[in-house]
């Protein structure tokens, strides 16, 4: 294999139809484990030409432009069939959201902030422990320095995460308490120190996530993803290779930059090889032949994402319903979320983030003869997000009815998620109520003190007045202090239950009963 491998592109470039030529034989092989749902799903294949509109799309212009013409759809600037958004939820033009499939939900917006994100994970963690040992024990800093430092073990090794960081930037290993800069917002993680390895190589996956309705809840993972590689040997975490980013850092954007970065823009993506970046399927193959069980793997996988979207369903409920208020059953909403998972040497999946707005760059940066970067399309980057992105709009658009029969479709292989009540969509609820679900009401400390008029909210030992008292103290740390928002409140009422001396479930049943 070449380094950079920059002539053999002729067959991939410039012609919208031929990765799908390219790869005709190798995607053949890997659709007969859908065999059993292909006759299901063939009426659907067979789609009238969707119109998408591409007026708002950013990074991603190249793919999307690449799925229609696959897929011999139509680009539209004005209303289409489906309606790209690049950026964000967009809180203009809510119309738009009732007429077109719109690649967004509001709320989403929740996992930009690692330590927000964090701080809900956490939670869920704490109430059902044994559906969330996927996510590495994560101190939200400066709130939690006190349990870290408590916590602390000097024979582990943690990282740090700014939290307006992305991209591996500002992330640093610590082993020693002093090591951490206290005076910024960020998560320290307990490090996964025994990766699985590739090639010597520590790596993670990129693996694709999609939601096309709240209610019902319709979630699917894609078969296929990314594996990203890191581009120096990994060695266990010591004093010495603690600041190598391109040992313990497996993001593209870092290792790059490294001159052991391997770009493999050959043909056999599905197939075993030595680029930085390889396809999910590639990696199954090693795991294969290293001994792991993949179907193991996958469960474990899908458990770890199931319980994630269990986590994710009430907030993302509450704010649509702020958002799209009575209106909300009707909105054609989808999303495509990232999850980053690293295995450790047993097999074992671990969450590191999840990604509301995974990257759609079809194009890497390669070294020409002259020395001169020349940014090339990659095939690997290709293939995986048109087949991610192509089957996501094809099945946003099944009706929900039909989706609720198949079990999957195409690539994507449907998640049974359960939707049942959880101690937080309680707090969601009652939260609602105060605030009044009105779109970015927080809640004052008079809302916040009507809790006190239900029965049994108050106490010999916490009264009326003592409601003001907890809420001046919650929101004692943060800069506005005038408004309680949703994870704040959960502190909130868990404190609560503890000065009435009452058991939290049975308080908030107690308070839904009487809403
Ligand atoms: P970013 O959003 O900046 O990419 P991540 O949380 O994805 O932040 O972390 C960057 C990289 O650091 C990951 O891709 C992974 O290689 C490594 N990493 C992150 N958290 C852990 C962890 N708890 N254990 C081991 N490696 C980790």
């Amino acid at each position: 294999m070449q380094k950079q491998q920059t002539n053999d592109i002729s067959q991939w470039n410039n012609n919208n139809d031929d990765l799908q030529t390219i790869t005709e034989q190798e995607v053949d092989e890997f659709k007969t484990s859908y065999v059993s749902f292909q006759q299901q799903q063939s009426k659907y294949k067979k789609q009238k030409s969707i119109k998408v509109n591409t007026t708002n799309c950013r990074g991603e212009t190249r793919l999307i432009r690449k799925v229609i013409a696959k897929n011999n759809w139509k680009e539209v600037f004005n209303d289409g069939d489906v309606c790209w958004l690049g950026l964000p939820f967009k809180y203009q033009n809510l119309e738009e959201y009732f007429t077109q499939y719109v690649n967004r939900f509001a709320g989403m917006d929740l996992l930009a902030h690692k330590t927000q994100s964090s701080f809900y994970l956490n939670k869920f963690a704490e109430y059902f422990p044994e559906e969330y040992e996927f996510f590495p024990k994560t101190y939200i800093i400066p709130d939690d320095i006190d349990k870290f430092q408590q916590e602390y073990k000097s024979t582990r090794t943690y990282i740090a995460k700014p939290d307006a960081g992305s991209q591996g930037d500002g992330i640093y290993l610590i082993k020693k308490l002093k090591d951490i800069k206290t005076n910024e917002s960020m998560v320290i993680q307990q490090y996964i120190s025994k990766p699985l390895l590739i090639d010597k190589k520590k790596f993670d996956l990129r693996l694709y996530v999609l939601i096309t309705s709240l209610d019902p809840y319709l979630c699917y993972i894609n078969k296929e993803g990314l594996a990203r590689f890191c581009t120096v040997d990994y060695e266990k975490p010591n004093d010495k290779n603690l600041r190598n980013p391109f040992m313990h850092l497996t993001n593209y954007s870092l290792n790059k930059r490294n001159t052991n970065f391997q770009v493999y823009n050959g043909k056999n993506i599905l197939d075993i090889n030595e680029g930085t970046k390889r396809t999910y399927s590639s990696i199954q193959k090693n795991l294969e032949i290293l001994g792991y069980n993949n179907q193991d793997v996958e469960n474990q996988i899908d458990s770890l994402v199931v319980a994630y979207l269990k986590s994710l369903l009430p907030f993302l409920a509450f704010n649509q319903k702020l958002v799209f208020q009575k209106r909300v059953a009707e909105v054609k909403c989808f999303q495509v979320l990232g999850f980053d998972i690293l295995l450790d040497e047993k097999g074992k999946p671990w969450l590191l983030e999840v990604n509301s707005n995974p990257s759609l760059q079809i194009e890497h940066e390669v070294y020409g003869a002259n020395g001169k970067s020349i940014f090339e399309e990659s095939y690997i980057d290709s293939y995986v997000k048109e087949l991610v992105m192509g089957d996501a709009i094809k099945l946003a658009m099944i009706p929900k009815e039909t989706q609720e029969e198949l079990p999957g479709f195409e690539s994507y292989r449907k998640l049974e998620v359960d939707t049942a009540e959880t101690v937080i969509s309680k707090m969601m609820q009652i939260y609602g109520f105060l605030s009044g679900y009105k779109f970015q009401e927080y809640l004052t400390s008079s809302k916040f003190q009507k809790l006190s008029n239900f029965p049994s909210m108050t106490s010999q030992t916490f009264l009326k007045h003592d409601y003001d008292l907890l809420f001046r103290k919650i929101l004692l740390k943060s800069c506005n202090n005038n408004q309680m928002d949703f994870f704040q409140f959960i502190n909130a009422v868990e404190q609560l239950a503890s000065r009435l001396n009452q058991d939290l479930e049975e308080m908030l049943d107690r308070i839904i009963q009487n809403i």
